[in-house]
């Protein structure tokens, strides 16, 4: 797709001037603008009312410094960031994301995706990301926890259960929520739901740890069932192997489907058996030790060296679950000549916009990342809910209603697909569907003049 629009030609013109270094905001911001253009035509009140252009700019971008010392005394600083993008709808929500890579461009596009995300789920939540270039690999414990104490310093100045409310991401898993949270309540004296996807004992979910997983197989089954297809013996290939591809291999299997392969970032393994996600959990959560070793419980599975050759393994159904633009236009061609006809995103834009272009003209059933996996903020939601209350539902009582989210999410991307003529398009349909409710919160609340 590209712009036919002039208006929205010109607010992309815009963004890409004042954002000219943030590559993955301006590939996000693309990506859902295009996909706009059917609305801006039919309801003229929103360009009238500069709904476009302000969506696009975070409400407020806080960067903060982390200092921090490591096991050998010496002083460590890393840069923090949380992007509160849009409150029109809730509370801003969204993941914290330790690792390396992280920036300004990163943590602008995830908090971007987010609005349309949590839109989508129907639940009262707004936008935000957050995360720090902060490397976890290979920190002691202790290190690890005083970075989070650090961080979280800075941070509780700015968050809130009604303000903002972060939750894990790549690098953000139940140990960090847990430090972030215990820093939080030492400096506020209050325990309040302000995190989520936090340990059971204070306040976690049931069904929070798998609903990100779980939820994007959902998601898929219906997308299959509405093609007449299902997960019934079919062979799936997961890309990474933490929390998302992990509970994405144990519902997808008990779906009837056979996770064939999975990855971390040095490589991949093969299991012509299926993997056994019990097996990468010891590996991932307990061991922290890389994917290779899976050959030490199943020494008949192989191990390829290198993440990308995961997309050649010969598959039904392929789950990206590792991170940003990890399948390429290679990628994606290697999927449709093996037979690959679905596609669905745990990951948040894993998808080069090449590889894109490769399954929409192949006919791939498609599921864009901000509707398959939003079961994970949606769940996060409902942990929300019950920190208000201070209830805890049961595991079946939660996962019932992710179940439910996922059916809906599915049917509103498609029938907003179908109501603005591109019938089949979920990137499409998601992106409306997910930004009219915000659209319609913005214009109620008027503009501060
Ligand atoms: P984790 O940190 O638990 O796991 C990330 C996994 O991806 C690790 O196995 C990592 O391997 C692997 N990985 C990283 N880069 C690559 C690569 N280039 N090729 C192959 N594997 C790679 O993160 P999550 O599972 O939580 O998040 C995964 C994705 O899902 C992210 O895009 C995140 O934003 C998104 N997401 C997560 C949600 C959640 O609830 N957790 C909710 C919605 C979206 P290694 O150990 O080698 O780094």
């Amino acid at each position: 797709m590209s712009f036919t629009n002039e208006y929205l030609q010109r607010v992309y013109a815009d963004v890409v001037k004042k954002n000219l270094n943030e590559p993955e905001f301006l590939q996000a911001v693309r990506k859902v603008l295009e996909s706009l253009q059917p609305v801006a035509e039919r309801r003229p009140e929103l360009e009238k009312n500069g709904v476009f252009e302000r969506i696009v700019e975070p409400e407020r971008t806080i960067i903060f410094r982390v200092p921090w010392v490591d096991d050998s005394g010496k002083i460590q600083v890393n840069r923090g960031f949380r992007v509160q993008f849009n409150s029109a709808i809730g509370p801003y929500k969204g993941g914290l994301r330790l690792h390396p890579s992280v920036n300004l461009s990163i943590i602008k596009f995830l908090g971007f995706e987010q609005i349309f995300k949590n839109s989508l789920t129907g639940l009262p939540i707004g936008g935000g990301k957050g995360g720090s270039d902060f490397d976890p690999k290979g920190k002691s414990e202790a290190e690890i926890m005083r970075f989070c104490q650090s961080f979280m310093t800075e941070l509780q100045r700015h968050i809130g259960p009604d303000t903002d409310v972060p939750a894990g991401d790549i690098g953000v898993g139940g140990r960090e929520i847990g430090y972030l949270y215990g820093q939080y309540k030492r400096i506020r004296n209050e325990f309040t739901g302000v995190l989520t996807g936090k340990g059971l004992s204070f306040g976690g979910s049931l069904a929070r740890t798998e609903a990100t997983g779980f939820g994007l197989c959902y998601f898929t089954k219906e997308m299959l069932a509405a093609a007449g297809k299902t997960f019934e013996g079919k062979r799936v290939v997961v890309s990474g192997s933490g929390n998302v591809a992990i509970y994405a291999n144990q519902k997808a299997t008990q779906l009837g489907g056979k996770v064939v392969a999975m990855s971390d970032s040095n490589g991949y393994i093969v299991d012509e058996n299926g993997i056994d996600f019990q097996v990468i959990q010891v590996i991932k959560e307990q061991k922290r030790d890389r994917i290779k070793t899976y050959l030490n419980f199943v020494p008949t599975a192989r191990y390829v060296e290198g993440s990308t050759g995961i997309w050649t393994v010969p598959c039904d159904i392929a789950l990206p679950c590792a991170t940003q633009n990890e399948l390429d236009k290679a990628g994606a061609e290697a999927l449709v000549k093996s037979g690959c006809y679905a596609v669905a995103e745990g990951a948040n834009m894993p998808s080069t916009p090449e590889a894109l272009e490769v399954f929409q003209a192949s006919g791939v059933l498609f599921g864009p990342a901000k509707a398959a996996n939003a079961g994970g903020v949606a769940t996060s939601a409902l942990e929300m809910c019950q920190n208000s209350q201070r209830l805890s539902w049961t595991f079946e009582e939660v996962d019932a209603k992710l179940h439910d989210i996922m059916v809906n999410i599915y049917h509103n991307a498609a029938n907003a697909a179908k109501e603005y003529g591109m019938a089949g398009n979920l990137v499409a349909g998601a992106n409306i569907a997910g930004f009219l409710k915000v659209a319609d919160a913005m214009l109620w609340q008027g503009i501060a003049y």
